[in-house]
């Protein structure tokens, strides 16, 4: 559960169990348009992309020259990177793309992931970056495996960034749910790695930066049970082809916590 709040927040395990109760603020239920690149698509030459999916980014030397080899072998000579973190392999005939993919699965590079390991992205973190507070890249890994077996049935389109710190390499603000990592203080007054929460934001016409939800602070520790209770609620209360943003603009903290 998500600790931290402003003071006089009531009781979270009474929140956690109560009613969704929604706010009167009207947005436009259209989902964002998107371009993740991830998925076999057609260039205007007549020759294919395929986008692919990397574990939150990370991508070792090794695995780059195997994609590259893997590439070459298919008729491509063109990589690129997006900027979700994403790999993308330019030039593929007809007749190659499905080799490619099934070749590109093996070495755990999906061009058809889940919903999370699709658009869950995080800066460096605290393992090569010195202004970092909180591991970031290791969290997001294990909150992607966690929501994968938890929510396999989530397809709806969904962003999660991880920071660490409040700099905002990993745009935090422009993403459905940010996290800013900090040390936060328990209940029992341990400090701990964790998250201050951000939800809702977005780069279209229709979505502003994220919303901060009264300040909810959540542990690494308790993440994974945080955001399966949100997208949960999300599921269960959305209207029909409302975005995630949408329905948290809608909604009052007490949902959101
Ligand atoms: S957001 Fe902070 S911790 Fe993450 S890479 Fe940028 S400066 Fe480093």
């Amino acid at each position: 559960m998500p600790i931290g709040g402003r003071s006089g927040s009531g009781n979270p395990s009474r929140r956690s169990t109560s009613t969704p109760r929604f706010r009167t603020v009207r947005r436009p239920r259209r989902p964002p348009t998107h371009a993740a690149h991830v998925g076999a698509h057609r260039q205007k030459d007549g020759l294919n992309y395929l986008g692919l999916a990397p574990r939150v980014g990370r991508r070792a030397g090794t695995l780059l020259t195997q994609v590259a080899e893997l590439a070459e072998a298919h008729g491509s000579r063109r990589v690129r990177t997006s900027i979700e973190q994403n790999l993308i392999v330019l030039d593929i005939p007809d007749d190659q793309l499905d080799s490619l993919s099934t070749a590109l699965d093996t070495v755990d590079l999906p061009s058809r992931p889940s919903t999370f390991r699709r658009q869950t992205m995080a800066c460096t973190g605290i393992e090569f970056c010195k202004l970092a507070i909180v591991n970031t890249k290791d969290r997001a890994m294990t909150v992607v495996e966690e929501l994968e077996r938890r929510r396999p049935n989530f397809d709806t389109w969904f962003t999660l960034n991880f920071n660490g710190c409040p700099n905002s390499c990993a745009r935090i603000q422009t993403a459905d749910i940010g996290l800013r990592g900090q040390i936060v203080t328990t209940v029992d007054g341990d400090q701990v790695e964790g998250f201050n929460v951000q939800l809702g934001g977005g780069l279209t016409a229709q979505t502003d930066f994220g919303r901060k939800t009264r300040g909810v602070k959540v542990t690494a520790t308790e993440l994974p049970d945080y955001l399966e209770r949100v997208l949960r609620r999300f599921q269960e209360t959305r209207q029909p082809d409302e975005s995630f943003s949408a329905w948290v603009a809608r909604s009052d903290d007490t949902t959101l916590t």
